[in-house]
């Protein structure tokens, strides 16, 4: 991934600092307006990451000591410690060929102590949250959703995050936008949208940027214990023109996926699922039966002058969460280790993507699996 960054973002950022206003202000309200909109939801609560959405949003359910949350394990482990944070139990599901949770896998790790389900639209691909909502809402469990790499894909031709009890966004270089760190609650919900901005910031009663645009004085009062969870103005000057570019960077990473599917018709990869679109944040490849070593693989590449990486992690397999226990999670094992991720970012050129396509070719054939 190379993140789209240009000369409007830099002058955006550079329209900040001149303001004097560098924190939380006038700019974070915009991008949280103009991203609940394009995502479908009323409000957003624009935060410092991804992971301290995903940490709202387990607390403003009062998830804590006893409770469950089922996360897949095929996840980047801030969707499990999130939980962890809360002090609650994340519960590992596993997950099907698309690398999401589904209700089967869901259903078969439910337990009376269970108090929320965080599904993850994985590297962009939909999760099927319907059929989820379905198992979930007759047994009282809400069902929120990790959607940090999901910007600008659909689900069930909406946008995900639309409909969504509680979405969570991240602005990591990683991911489509960036704001070089950040993130956004997204909900229907006014009263955990106020909820969740106060936990923010620090549990005020009134915001920093209303008491000093209210012209009185007005004091204000810490209402319970909290966090600093902001997003700074600078930030979010780049996310509002990073966003405008959303339908653009999603168009060309479909086109680019579009290519790698005719450059390498013998090779699974990362497609749309039947119930939506992804928008490709990450371009995964199964290594097929009989492959050389996956670290073979990814030394022959890199010899080629190609930087992939291993496949998306289990959070179950790190020491972080040794000895923690979990069922038998058979799918999850097979994705993080039989799978890779290959370069994929706007700009890249016909010759760029041909020079991966022919050196995975190559390596899966044996040609030089080490030394070119
Ligand atoms: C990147 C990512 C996160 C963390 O996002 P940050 O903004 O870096 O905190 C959480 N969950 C998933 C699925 C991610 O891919």
């Amino acid at each position: 991934m190379r993140p789209l960054l240009g000369e409007e973002e830099a002058s955006a950022a550079a329209e900040a600092v001149r303001s004097g206003w560098v924190a939380q202000g006038p700019r974070v309200a915009s991008f949280e307006e103009a991203f609940a909109v394009r995502v479908g939801a009323s409000h957003g609560v624009a935060v410092s990451s991804c992971t301290t959405a995903l940490h709202l949003a387990v607390h403003l359910l009062d998830i804590g000591p006893g409770d469950e949350v089922v996360v897949p394990s095929l996840s980047f482990i801030a969707t499990a410690n999130a939980v962890r944070y809360t002090g609650a139990t994340p519960v590992f599901a596993d997950v099907d060929a698309t690398g999401n949770l589904t209700a089967a896998t869901v259903e078969r790790v439910l337990t009376a102590r269970t108090r929320a389900v965080m599904v993850v639209h994985q590297a962009g691909v939909p999760a099927d949250v319907a059929e989820l909502r379905a198992l979930c809402e007759p047994r009282g469990i809400p069902v929120i959703e990790d959607a940090a790499c999901a910007a600008g894909s659909t689900y069930r031709g909406a946008p995900v995050g639309s409909g969504a009890l509680m979405a969570a966004w991240s602005f990591h270089p990683r991911k489509l936008l960036t704001t070089g760190e950040g993130g956004m609650l997204t909900t229907d919900d006014p009263e955990w949208t106020v909820r969740a901005k106060r936990l923010r910031e620090h549990g005020m009663s009134v915001s920093a940027a209303d008491r000093h645009s209210g012209g009185s004085a007005v004091v204000e009062q810490y209402l319970e214990t909290a966090f600093n969870y902001r997003m700074t103005d600078i930030q979010a000057a780049v996310g509002l023109v990073q966003l405008s570019k959303l339908d653009l960077i999603v168009a060309r990473r479909r086109e680019l996926a579009a290519r790698y599917h005719e450059l390498l018709p013998d090779v699974t990869t990362v497609r749309d699922p039947a119930h939506g679109t992804t928008n490709y944040q990450s371009f995964w490849v199964w290594l097929p039966e009989g492959a050389p070593d996956r670290t073979d693989v990814l030394a022959g590449l890199a010899a080629r002058g190609v930087s992939a990486r291993r496949g998306i992690m289990a959070s179950h397999l790190e020491p972080a969460y040794a000895g923690h226990p979990h069922g038998p999670l058979p799918m999850t094992e097979a994705f993080t280790q039989r799978t890779l991720i290959l370069p994929l970012f706007h700009d890249m050129t016909n010759a760029e993507q041909e020079q991966v396509a022919s050196s995975l070719n190559e390596v899966l054939a044996g040609v030089g699996v080490t030394s070119p």
